[in-house]
């Protein structure tokens, strides 16, 4: 069975981001990039299921810069077989990202698409959502377990109040939760042995997608300074503070 993974470089995690000077958007001037989070998940993912005898190849794709290598060459020190770059120096909304994801899928023809929940940069939550549509494949979105067997796939699915657990038949998609599992870190033998491994680089042009986008930002602002909190002596205090000042209860 064959896997694809779509990966999206983001700053880190650890980053306080800043945000241009003009309101256009963030800084990314000497700021550390990095795979998203959830997207980690994916590829360990993957990884374990290659490892169980499930999925015999791994494909990491990416949509971005040509720096996003970094993050593809990551993915394969983590365990994927090749990547595909799709290079774009665009900022790509989620309908653009997923019209290329649909075109590598074409292209590739997996049997499992894991993707993240969301990248922590844009918060979307769309993209996953958004290829299912335009493949017409299942999707078990929020995943906290996948087990495949034959031609189905269940999935556990992080939702309100418990756990759900759908069954997809394959082809299908998946998109990752925290709770999935935990990440393994490269080690450096891999390191060097993801240097040697295929990565394909191809455009929107070449896939014959075309990105143009239908939302413009407008603004991009940092969240308003948060005032000093105060410390308050009993809970009737805070009780009374509740009421009369924050008037929320
Ligand atoms: P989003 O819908 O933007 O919150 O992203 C959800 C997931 O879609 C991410 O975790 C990735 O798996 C995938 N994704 C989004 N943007 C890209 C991109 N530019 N390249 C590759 N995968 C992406």
């Amino acid at each position: 069975m064959k896997v694809l993974v779509a990966v999206k470089r983001v700053v880190d995690y650890n980053v306080k981001v800043r945000v241009k000077a003009d309101n256009s958007g963030v800084d990314l001037a000497n700021v550390k990039m990095s795979m998203n989070p959830f997207c980690e998940i994916a590829v360990e993912e993957a990884v374990r299921l290659k490892e169980k005898g499930v999925a015999t190849e791994i494909v990491v794709v990416s949509i971005g810069p040509a720096t996003a290598q970094e993050q593809l060459r990551t993915a394969l020190a983590l365990g994927a077989d090749r990547a595909v770059l799709v290079e774009s120096a665009d900022e790509l909304n989620s309908l653009a990202v997923a019209k290329l994801l649909k075109a590598v899928v074409d292209k590739e023809q997996p049997q499992l698409v894991i993707l993240g929940k969301q990248a922590i940069d844009s918060d979307n939550n769309q993209t996953g959502q958004m290829l299912a549509a335009l493949t017409g494949y299942g999707q078990g979105t929020f995943a906290s377990k996948v087990e495949v067997s034959g031609d189905k796939v269940a999935v556990t699915r992080e939702i309100d109040g418990g756990a759900q657990t759908v069954s997809l038949s394959l082809p299908a998609i998946v998109t990752t939760d925290l709770r999935l599992n935990e990440p393994r870190y490269a080690s450096l033998p891999n390191i060097m042995k993801a240097k040697k491994k295929p990565l394909e680089v191809l455009t929107p042009d070449a896939l014959g997608v075309s990105t143009a986008s239908t939302n413009k930002t407008v603004k991009v602002e940092a969240p308003a300074a948060r005032s000093a909190g105060i410390k308050v002596k009993s809970v009737a205090e805070l009780v009374e503070k509740l009421k009369n000042e924050a008037k929320v209860i």
